[in-house]
Parts: structure tokens; C-alpha cells; sequence
């Protein structure tokens, strides 16, 4: 299955023309194709019921990452950002890497971790032995919490405790931690969890003679994680007047430094998040969750490091990511988003293991362009081509105006805004 036909050349066409590809290729109906614009988006009697004190909808622009490939199909991307240049960046590197056969991905199973927190529970050995000894008793009462998901297939599997070292410093009562695994299959899951756990709070009350404080679900979901990985023959990157391994050099050397350097390490993510978190937006995830859930993995041995590497082998750079994605493709507020609904058709309404494939993989590839120039000839030249349109238009220049005011403006090398309105002052002077 390809949609390389469907969507070659589509920065050159209108909005009219590439709704019609996108309606034919993928075969998205008036509605759906309805559902992506500002006009026909999420509803004002929904949006009433999803926050508190609404009083209006907010918009940013959807736009389509294209030649993603994983494990053998092609994915057209939905992605919602307000930043220039991040879906051209995704989906120029995903072109290279597809070229190259594509991303090989895979998830692990949708296994969320709860948590409750246990004080003045006595000699911990003791509590801690009582919980353990429960485990079958916990599990099913966790379950019977959810019959539905355990007859989906999913449910509550395992039940682990934990005991931390008092952050105040010796003497103090340390933390008995018990961490209940619920695979939640088709959900994100902290609803789910959440239920779970103070349900299943009392009995452990019971069982330790402790008090139970904090009950939820942990964002850093590191039983739930993707990974993509791709190869790409060195001489397919050669660009910039370079060569395919000078190009190559430049990657490996900007892994090295993010796995040396906390600082870099937090800039290599944000890339890396600029595709996860507009694809994020677009599937109406959670992106807080995952956002926090990417750091706090990243940050796992103590030191904060980058989520992929590049290396170089036998004439081939080869990249990798790893980080949780706690992904929902049922439950949540998405049900209320039309546009939500077309994301999902979009993709082929793929499953949240299939989902977290795409991520992980869209991930890699915005990783991949922004390192690719920042190792070789930096990021500006690109960047500012884009961002001049943003200026030209933000000075109020009319739609038609606004790449010729941006070519300008990137041709004198002063993409500013009082340039920019300047030159349009001149044109309409
Ligand atoms: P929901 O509470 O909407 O639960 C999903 C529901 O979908 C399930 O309870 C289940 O209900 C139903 N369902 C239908 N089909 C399936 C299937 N195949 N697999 C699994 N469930 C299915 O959402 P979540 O539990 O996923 O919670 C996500 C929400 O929680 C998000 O809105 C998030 O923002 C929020 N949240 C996040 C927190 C955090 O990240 N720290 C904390 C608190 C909330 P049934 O069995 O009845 O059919």
C-alpha cells in the first residue's frame, strides 16, 4: 500500500486540490475532511462539557507529514504545530530513511503502572511481605474494579512493592511503595488505573495497618515502550555541496554530544518532541502525559540523556529511539473531536501498539533532519525561509503577497519584521 501517487508534489497544491487528494487517497469524506478545518472542528457544546469555565475554541494549523514507512506501510502524518519547518523537516527525513526501506518499529503492551503510597506502616518487612503474600487476592480485586477490560483481554498483572530511602535523610520512616502493572490495551489508561487504585486502597490499609496517601497512575510509563530504528546507506545523505559521509559525521557527532551533555541532551529531545507532540495534538492524546513521561526516561540512571543515538557501521547510519508512549486510541475527550476522528482514519485507525510504532518512528525521523543540518550546515538557512513567511504575514501582508515579501526578506538575509513591513508599506504604497 503506498501514497506516494496521492500526495507527490503536494506543497505546490491549494487547499482546494490537496483536500481532494487527501479525500481521494485516503478516502476521507466531506465530513472528516470537515472535521480538520477551523469551521467544522471541535463544537462549542463540546467543548462546554470538556473544560471547566469555557468560553471559546482555540485553532492551530493541521498539516501532513508525508513518506513515513513503518515496518512496510506508508503513513500519512496528521500533525498540529504552530512552528515552521517541522512537518517539511519530518517529512524530508522520513523520504530519506523510506528510500531506505523505512523505519522498523515496535511496542511493548499497554502495561501502565499505578501507584500507592503507604505510611506508618511499621517494620517494612513486615508490610512489605503482607502486600506480596495478597498479590493474587489484589490482582483479582483490581479487576473485578474493570471486569470489561479483563474480558478485552487486559486487566491487572502484576504487583510489586517498593521500598524508598526517606528523602529527608536517615531516621526518618522510609516510603513503601506498591506498584500495581495493568495492561490497558486499547486505552491511555489513567482513568482506568486511577479507579483501580483507590479501589485498592482500603485492602492494603487492611492488610499493613499503614495509611494509604497518593493513589494514581505514574507518568513515567517505562513498562509501555516504543522503539524505532532505521539504516540509511551514507552515500543517500550527501547534501549541501557534502558528502554522504561528511553529512553522516555531523549526526554521529551531535548523538555524542547529547549523550555527553545534559544541555544539548534537553534541546536533541525537544526535537525529537516536535513531531511527538504534533501528532499528539492530532490524535487528541494526552501530550502532557507523554511529554512528561519522554523526560522522565530520559533521565533514568540519574542523568538526563538523549532518547535516540546515531552511529555509523559498514557505510550505513543508523539511528535508534527508545521512550514510553502511554497512547489512547479509545477513551479520553477524543470522541468529540471530528478532526480527531480524521487523524485516525487518516493513519488507517491503527491500534495504540501501532500507534506508539508511528510516534516512536515520526519521532526518529524530526530527530533526524534536525541533526542532519545542525551537524552539517545549520538549521537557520531552512528555518528562516519558513519563518519569513510567518513574519511576512504577521505584519499583515495579504495571502498572495506573502512569498514574495519572504523571498525578499530571506534574499537580504534581514528576515525582521520591520523589514518585512517596510516592504510592504512600499507595495502598497
Ligand atoms: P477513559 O477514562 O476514557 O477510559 C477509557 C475507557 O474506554 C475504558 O474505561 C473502557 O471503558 C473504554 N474502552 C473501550 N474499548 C476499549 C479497549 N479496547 N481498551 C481499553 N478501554 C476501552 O480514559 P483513560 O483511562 O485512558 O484515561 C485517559 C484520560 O485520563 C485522559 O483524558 C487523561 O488526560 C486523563 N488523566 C491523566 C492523568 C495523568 O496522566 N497523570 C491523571 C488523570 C487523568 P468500558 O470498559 O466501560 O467500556
Amino acid at each position: 500500500e503506498s501514497n506516494q501517487s496521492v500526495f507527490s508534489g503536494f506543497q505546490h497544491l491549494s487547499l482546494e486540490e490537496r483536500r481532494e487528494r487527501l479525500g481521494e487517497g485516503l478516502g476521507l469524506d466531506a465530513e472528516l475532511l470537515d472535521g480538520l478545518t477551523g469551521v467544522q472542528g471541535l463544537r462549542m457544546e463540546s467543548a462546554l462539557t470538556m473544560v471547566e469555565n469555557a468560553v471559546g475554541l482555540f485553532s492551530l494549523p493541521l498539516g501532513l507529514g508525508l513518506h513515513l514507512k513503518v515496518n512496510g506501510r506508508d503513513y500519512t502524518v496528521p500533525m498540529v504545530v504552530e512552528e515552521p519547518s517541522v512537518i517539511a523537516a519530518a517529512s524530508f527525513a522520513a523520504k530519506l530513511v523510506g528510500a531506505a526501506g523505512g523505519f522498523v518499529a515496535e511496542a511493548d503492551p499497554s502495561l501502565m503502572i499505578g501507584q500507592i503510597q503507604l505510611a506508618r506502616f511499621g517494620p517494612p518487612s513486615f508490610a512489605m511481605a503482607r502486600i506480596l503474600e495478597a498479590r493474587t487476592e489484589l490482582l483479582a480485586l483490581a479487576n473485578s474494579l474493570h471486569p470489561q477490560l479483563e474480558r478485552r483481554g487486559g486487566g491487572a498483572r502484576d504487583v510489586e512493592v517498593r521500598l524508598l530511602p526517606p528523602p529527608e535523610g536517615p531516621g526518618m520512616e522510609p516510603l513503601l511503595v506498591v506498584h500495581v502493572l495493568v495492561d490497558t490495551q486499547e486505552a491511555m489508561g489513567a482513568n482506568l488505573v486511577n479507579t483501580m487504585m483507590e479501589g485498592l486502597a482500603p485492602r492494603i490499609e487492611q492488610l499493613t495497618g499503614g495509611k494509604v496517601y497518593l493513589r494514581i497512575l505514574s507518568n513515567l510509563s517505562d513498562r509501555r515502550l516504543a522503539r524505532a530504528r532505521c539504516s540509511i546507506p551514507e552515500r543517500a545523505l550527501a547534501d549541501f555541496g557534502l558528502s554522504g559521509g561528511e553529512i553522516a559525521e555531523g549526526v554521529v557527532q551531535a548523538s555524542r554530544f547529547a549523550l555527553a551533555d545534559p544541555y544539548r541532551a534537553a534541546t536533541h529531545n525537544k526535537g525529537i518532541m516536535n513531531g511527538i507532540d504534533a501528532l499528539a495534538l492530532a490524535t487528541g492524546q494526552d501530550w502532557r502525559a507523554i511529554e512528561a513521561g519522554a523526560h522522565a526516561f530520559a533521565a533514568r540512571g540519574g542523568r538526563y540523556g538523549p532518547l535516540s543515538v546515531w552511529r555509523r557501521e559498514g557505510g550505513h547510519l543508523l539511528g535508534e529511539i527508545q521512550l514510553p508512549l502511554a497512547l489512547g486510541t479509545v477513551g479520553g475527550s477524543m470522541l468529540a473531536h471530528p478532526g480527531v476522528q480524521a487523524s485516525f482514519k487518516m493513519l488507517g485507525q491503527p491500534s495504540a501498539r501501532e500507534l506508539a510504532c508511528i510516534f516512536a518512528s515520526l519521532g526518529l525521523a524530526q530527530n533526524l533532519a534536525a541533526i542532519r543540518a545542525l551537524g552539517s550546515v545549520g538549521i537557520q538557512r531552512g528555518h528562516m525561509a519558513l519563518h519569513a513567511r510567518t513574519v511576512a504575514s504577521s505584519v499583515g501582508a495579504p495571502p498572495e503577497w506573502v512569498e514574495a515579501i519572504a523571498a525578499l526578506l530571506v534574499q537580504e538575509g534581514e528576515v525582521k519584521v520591520d523589514r518585512a513591513r517596510q516592504v510592504l508599506d512600499r507595495m502598497r504604497g
